[in-house]
């Protein structure tokens, strides 16, 4: 399938689940996740008006952005060491996996303006997936106050792969409340208003729990 035909059933899939929970599509940030195809498969997603492209992997990201560039917002969205920071930084217009203080030192040392970050939270508390647990991001957030070169727009979850539709909406709202806490302290540094939540097998749950930005690979570019 085209990029194009299977965006097209997406956005379909963003309407009905927006309207679902009254909210505007507009709202809904949609990331083309790339880090499984060619250049010429993120070119064909730039084609069908996709904007966003979320990258993994600091060699794919550079790879791509050697030949797209600034055409695309480029979204880093993997576990990211803090030696590739100074590689990557240049090129990133937003960082979803901020998950610890050493690598925002890095962040905050190399960027030479603001960097958009998602802190990336392990809501499930699986031992494979990275992130905060949910108890510690309160803290972190309040540690970043003087990190000039970073800004938290918000926070980003990978919810566990399960068919259970309430399992999945649990931790989607945990996120969201967490959020809303963060939000609602209005602190210069983290206006935290953003939730990176939702992939091809949950997207449409996590726009009805709150989602701005959704990160879509294989339903979107393919595997
Ligand atoms: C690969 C990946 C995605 C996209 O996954 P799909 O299930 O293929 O949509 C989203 N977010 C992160 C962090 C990923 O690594």
């Amino acid at each position: 399938m085209s990029v194009e035909a299977n965006f097209a059933e997406i956005k379909k899939n963003i309407e009905q689940a927006c309207e679902n929970c009254k909210r505007a599509k507009e709202e809904i940030t949609v990331i083309a996740v790339t880090k499984y195809v060619s250049t010429e498969r993120a070119q064909e997603a730039l084609q069908a008006g996709i904007k966003h492209l979320g990258e993994n992997r600091k060699e794919g990201l550079l790879e791509k952005y050697e030949t797209i560039g600034e055409e695309a917002a480029w979204h880093f969205i993997g576990t990211l060491q803090s030696r590739k920071v100074k590689d990557i930084i240049g090129q990133v217009s937003m960082i979803h996996s901020l998950d610890r203080k050493s690598l925002a030192k890095e962040i905050n040392k190399r960027a030479h303006s603001k960097i958009p970050c998602f802190i990336q939270v392990n809501v499930s508390e699986e031992e494979s997936k990275h992130g905060l647990n949910t108890s510690e991001v309160e803290s972190f957030v309040e540690t970043l106050e003087n990190y000039e070169n970073i800004r938290i727009v918000g926070l980003m979850t990978m919810a566990p792969h399960t068919e259970d539709e309430e399992k999945l909406r649990g931790i989607f709202r945990q996120l969201r409340a967490l959020r809303d806490r963060i939000r609602d302290k209005r602190y210069k540094h983290a206006p935290c208003e953003y939730l990176s939540m939702g992939m091809s097998n949950d997207y449409t749950i996590a726009i009805e729990e709150g989602a701005t930005h959704i990160r879509l690979g294989s339903s979107l570019v393919g595997e």
